[in-house]
């Protein structure tokens, strides 16, 4: 995934998903030296010409994207074509299937919209790029595009960058359950800590850091707010607010960040009048209907806001619940609008670990082997839990070849020559 993943060294085009108007420029893929393109699509006669063309060399015509059922060895299969590891290398695709499954083996991806904006649904499967136009890609090939704002500031805090603007925040709508809607403004994905892809993933540790009050995080935070407003939001701004703690004696770790932000835009910082009533519980194992009853009457908003902009601060959105309901009681009190900022969307659960792969065994201590992900290198192996990040003793290929082989039941592997693939 972008900003912890290694350079791409292998590229794998979707050219199925790519409509053909923009074949004359896939050649500019290729001309981005020491980096190998691959072309997949079951279009042979398209693949022919784009074969023919100066620069791509490789092209597949039998595609291993959009196929309708889940199929883990298709990405075995793209390395060993390109003959990168993981963590090298990327899918470019204009296919949701295709991003999704590319999400599932934790190999990069870059989700093509084509001059569209994100569809909203895909909040919850982010890619980590999005690219709206040809320019997009190219500078993603180039290693060009910086990806979302706040990950790029949990990871580079140190590097201030001059050009904010360029990162990407993610702007969609919060329906809240009294009907009103919120513009909601979000710059990064969080993953859930049994999503693999959390294991590097700098935002989605420092938010938790934060969460159990490591105010060594604040700092950094304060400064992604700070940016996250100045350049995704354009209105006036009245005054902002963040989701208060449950407990008033709990310690606010949004204080100093609302302060900041107050600050910066001359608004008025509304933390003190903004309180929960209810200690409502945790939200992790319900659905979206009874988080609204779980947050129902939580919060209480102390004085009138009539005709204000409030900007409502909070770090991860969910299911948007615990958001919708505190801007619905800032608009009983009279809000004019509220704009949700938030550093992160859960994003789904990564299926990377869930595949019914038959398990291998460890030669050193007979442990289960799975599939896991090398902290430093990025790279995805197979590991027992004592091997866990010291050493891989199987590679991605290696372990998905031994975990495959024994699963000669499964339709659709079994007729397949394996030497074809490189194995
Ligand atoms: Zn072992």
């Amino acid at each position: 995934m972008f900003i912890i993943q290694n350079e791409w060294k292998g590229i794998a085009v979707d050219t199925d998903s790519i409509p053909e108007e923009f074949d004359a420029r896939l050649k500019s893929l290729s001309e981005n030296a020491g980096k190998k393109i691959l072309f997949c699509g079951n279009n042979k006669e398209r693949l022919k010409k784009i074969e023919a063309m100066d620069g791509p060399q490789l092209t597949c015509d039998q595609s291993p994207f959009g196929k309708a059922i889940f199929y883990p060895k298709v990405y075995a299969r793209l390395l060993s074509m390109l003959q990168t590891r993981s963590c090298e290398t990327a899918v470019i695709t204009g296919s949701r299937q295709a991003l999704k499954q590319a999400q599932n083996h934790n190999i990069s991806n870059l989700f093509f919209c084509g001059g569209e904006e994100l569809p909203g649904d895909l909040i919850v499967d982010l890619p980590d790029h999005i690219a709206q136009s040809w320019e997009d890609i190219e500078k993603a090939v180039r290693g060009e595009s910086a990806g979302y704002l706040a990950e790029y500031c949990a990871e580079r805090y140190a590097d201030k960058k001059d050009d904010w603007q360029a990162l990407r925040t993610i702007r969609t709508e919060l329906k809240t359950f009294g009907g009103n809607t919120c513009p909601l403004i979000a710059a990064g994905r969080y993953f859930s800590q049994s999503d693999p892809r959390a294991y590097g993933h700098q935002l989605s540790k420092r938010i938790l850091l934060h969460k159990w009050e490591d105010t060594a995080q604040t700092e950094i935070f304060t400064e992604t707010y700070r940016q996250i407003i100045g350049s995704a939001i354009c209105e006036k701004i009245d005054a902002v607010t963040r989701i208060p703690p449950k407990d008033s004696r709990q310690f606010d770790r949004f204080a100093a960040i609302t302060r900041a932000a107050a600050d910066d835009t001359g608004a008025e910082d509304l933390s003190e009048q903004l309180v929960c009533v209810k200690k409502y519980g945790s939200q992790r194992t319900l659905n979206r209907a009874e988080r609204e009853a779980n947050v129902k009457g939580a919060f209480e908003m102390k004085k009138e806001v009539k005709g204000k902009h409030i900007v409502l601060l909070d770090d991860i959105l969910t299911s948007g619940a615990t958001a919708a309901e505190a801007a619905d009681e800032l608009y009983l009190r009279g809000a004019e609008k509220v704009t949700v900022v938030v550093l992160a969307i859960k994003q789904n659960k990564n299926n990377f670990l869930d595949e019914k792969l038959v398990p291998i065994r460890c030669r050193k201590c007979g442990g289960e082997m799975q599939l896991r992900i090398n902290r430093t290198t990025q790279e995805a192996f197979f590991g027992c839990r004592e091997l866990y990040n010291k050493e891989a003793p199987c590679t991605y290929i290696e372990g998905y070849k031994k975990a495959m082989e024994r699963r000669n039941s499964d339709a659709g592997f079994a007729n397949e020559s394996e030497s074809k693939f490189l194995f």
